[in-house]
């Protein structure tokens, strides 16, 4: 039985991180991995923003509420969910990636939890696995799926080059020159019509 695994941030909708320092008006919020390699120091260092600007849950997922997903997204996972199963592989936070999930009509989604104070402070969070997209896709496979995965960074090679096929999909020029190998599209229809080849 196939599954495909997507990658969510870049792939089905804009990098939150960046999307939420534009609708808050935080630009400090800008920063990603590839200025902190860090991820422990760079979320600490997020949730100390946030709170100093006394935003909680609540506050965020309402500014998250005004990102939508990519254009065409909705319309791709649709259409392959009803040819095959459909899982999200994403190293966001589930309370982060919730109203997104319900503009995408609700898609399974594996990602990792954030720790929330009764009064909707994050207090911390909590990391699902190390490496969560290989490691997903290795247990998939271990019960008997044939994986098809797509995103489009650095974190995604490990799924995509474990899978029966892997694509790269709205990629960086440097990731496609490093990797003819992997086959790359923009469009949400090549990627459709490259995935149904390989069902
Ligand atoms: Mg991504």
């Amino acid at each position: 039985m196939n599954i495909v695994c997507l990658d969510m941030e870049g792939v089905l909708v804009p990098e939150i991180w960046i999307a939420f320092s534009e609708a808050s008006g935080i630009p400090e919020l800008r920063r990603t991995t590839r200025d902190e390699p860090d991820y422990d120091k760079l979320m600490t260092w997020r949730l100390g923003i946030l709170k100093e600007h006394g935003l909680g849950l609540k506050e965020i997922q309402a500014t998250i509420a005004k990102i939508d997903p990519l254009p065409g997204a909705k319309e791709f996972l649709d259409e392959l969910r009803t040819l095959t199963q459909v899982v999200i592989l994403s190293d966001t936070f589930e309370q982060f990636a919730k109203p997104l999930m319900a503009k995408l009509g609700w898609p399974s989604l594996f990602c990792n939890t954030l720790e929330v104070a009764p009064d909707g402070e994050i207090t911390g969070y909590k990391m699902r696995c190390e490496k969560s997209k290989l490691t997903t896709v290795k247990a998939l496979q271990s019960c008997g799926f044939d994986t098809i995965a797509a995103g489009d960074s650095f974190n995604d090679l490990g799924m995509i080059q474990a899978s029966k096929a892997g694509f790269l999909f709205k990629s960086t020029e440097a990731i496609k020159a490093a990797h003819p190998e992997l086959p790359a599209f923009e469009d949400f229809p090549d990627l459709l019509d490259a995935i149904k080849a390989a069902l």
